[in-house]
């Protein structure tokens, strides 16, 4: 197929969240003297992944999530911090983390030559826009559009029409996206009633109903399906 727009998401496809998440929580408990361990960074995830399913629920906004999680966690441990400066302290760690996964500087590389490239993410707009700018991807995209900004989230129809809207000579029919969470990325897709392509670099079964034009396990398989 000819595309020649292509939307990449960013985490879990070209950025790596969850180093930056370990690393800007690591960071954050020894700026802050608290102290910091592996097992007890698995447990405030555990605390983070609950609350955005609370999230999810319509249970609790987001700029309450975002300070409860260090709330919940500092109280658990008796520690003595300021839950939202503790996150404060965070976002300002995590804009500073770009790393990148496996081959994603190469692939954009060269498909950035003869194809237009955006990043399409859900976050928060100057965490999303420094991080990115941090990961040295920036010369191969045309634009990056984040969440936040847009006023809806993936998969919201809302966000898509919004980036379209900002993609000049937009044309539907040449246009895929490609990332690794179905309910975000590629339920989006088929709402937006574009082709999508699913990083499944776990191998995981589709069991969602989301529709995927191609499915790939590694960011290579891109020069064989585009
Ligand atoms: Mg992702």
């Amino acid at each position: 197929m000819d595309y020649n727009i292509i939307l990449f998401d960013a985490d879990g496809t070209l950025l790596d969240f969850k180093k930056a998440e370990q690393v800007s929580f690591e960071r954050t408990m020894r700026a802050f003297n608290l102290p910091y361990s592996h097992s007890l960074y698995c447990d405030y995830h555990t605390i983070n992944d609950g609350l955005w399913k609370d999230f999810e629920s319509g249970l609790i906004t987001k700029p309450e999530l975002f300070i409860e999680r260090f709330r919940r966690y500092t109280e658990k441990y008796n520690l003595v911090a300021d839950a939202a400066g503790l996150n404060r302290f965070y976002f300002g760690q995590l804009g500073l983390c770009g790393y990148l996964l496996e081959n994603a500087a190469e692939v954009c590389r060269k498909l950035s030559r003869d194809r237009r490239l955006y990043l399409v993410t859900n976050g928060e707009t100057n965490v999303q826009q420094s991080r990115f700018a941090r990961s040295g991807l920036s010369p191969y995209f045309k634009d990056i559009f984040v969440s936040e900004t847009a006023g809806y989230p993936k998969p919201h129809i809302g966000y898509f029409e919004y980036v379209f809207g900002n993609i000049e000579n937009f044309d539907r029919s040449r246009t895929v996206i490609i990332g690794d969470s179905l309910s975000g990325d590629i339920t989006g897709g088929n709402r937006a009633g574009i082709d999508t392509c699913w990083y499944n670099a776990d191998n995981l079964v589709n069991e969602s109903g989301a529709v995927c034009t191609y499915v790939i396990r590694s960011l290579d398989e891109l020069f064989d399906i585009l």
